[in-house]
């Protein structure tokens, strides 16, 4: 049959075909623009950064680039990245404090909307910025540096004054198990409420103004691994101004990076911070079980 019935359909279906065609071919370019900063750390920057993107990298949600900040006593008062053309800024950089031109940048950035992503030491970093501890909630600090926060048995919040107890620290690396303690929030939402990490430091002691805080996970900080017999916050975010902060402070090292539990919540986590949403539900098939590690041998 032909006819003008038949050219309409035919016009219909390919105006069908390029929506379908440019629709997928934007979504493509839609990645999200994430920045990791690095270049002073005690840790392995220089071996954790090329983990971190490929992490990002692989998801196939990130595209990544990297500003590493002169070394220390090197010029960090040169040191500017523009925050604003990012989505998300993944910081791995612990080290000299930045100049205040960047300080403000960064507080300008994160209170209109961008996001932050803290992994491991990046929380040790910069204890006499007020903004920058308002972010994290808390941070490696001293005893008398501000309030510290944990969770009960019963998943109950509690806080201890300033100057009470432990200050940061850790006892030896070991393999140890996450809890899940939000498991409505989207960077948990689903996972196993259990999971056994990859070698690893388990911080304790941890403080800050911890303002605002929404803990996701937690780790039992045993006192036969020189810790606190406490559950001791994992996971966590705050919102600050119209931006979002996740931290983890899972990741010392290249082969703690490698288990699949921290590859999983660094994805979504730095998801939800460039977005306030999370698409990558997908829970891997190699994903952890409450007693048996999970990492993958494929990252740098
Ligand atoms: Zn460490």
């Amino acid at each position: 049959m032909t006819g003008p019935n038949t050219r309409w359909l035919s016009a219909g279906l390919m105006a069908v075909v390029a929506l379908a065609w440019f629709g997928s071919s934007s979504m493509a370019d839609e990645k999200l623009k994430a920045l990791i900063v690095d270049g002073q750390n005690n840790h392995q920057w220089m071996k954790t950064t090329p983990i971190l993107r490929k992490i990002l990298e692989d998801s196939g949600r990130f595209s990544v680039e990297v500003a590493t900040s002169p070394a220390k006593g090197q010029g960090i008062e040169s040191f500017g990245p523009d925050f604003s053309q990012y989505d998300v800024v993944v910081s791995n950089y612990n080290g000299e404090p930045w100049p205040e031109e960047t300080k403000k940048a960064f507080e300008k950035y994160v209170s209109e909307g961008g996001g932050v992503s803290i992994v491991h030491a990046a929380n040790n970093a910069f204890p006499e910025w007020e903004a920058y501890n308002e972010m994290i909630g808390l941070g490696w600090r001293g005893p008398g540096f501000g309030d510290r926060v944990t969770l009960s048995d019963q998943g109950q919040t509690v806080r201890t004054a300033k100057g009470d107890g432990p200050g940061a620290g850790h006892g030896p690396q070991h393999e140890y198990q996450v809890v899940i303690r939000d498991k409505k929030h989207p960077i948990t939402a689903g996972l196993p409420s259990e999971w056994m990490h990859a070698q690893d430091e388990l911080y304790h002691g941890q403080r800050g103004p911890a303002a605002n805080m929404t803990i996701l996970a937690t780790a039992y900080s045993a006192a036969d691994q020189r810790g606190t017999a406490a559950h001791e916050p994992m996971l966590w975010v705050i919102p600050y101004g119209k931006g979002r902060v996740f931290t983890t402070v899972l990741g010392h090292a290249d082969y703690s990076m490698k288990c699949v539990g921290f590859i999983t919540t660094l994805l979504r986590g730095t998801e939800w911070a460039a977005t306030g949403k999370v698409t990558l539900t997908e829970i891997p098939d190699d994903f952890p079980t409450a007693d048996t590690v999970s990492a993958r041998d494929n990252l740098p």
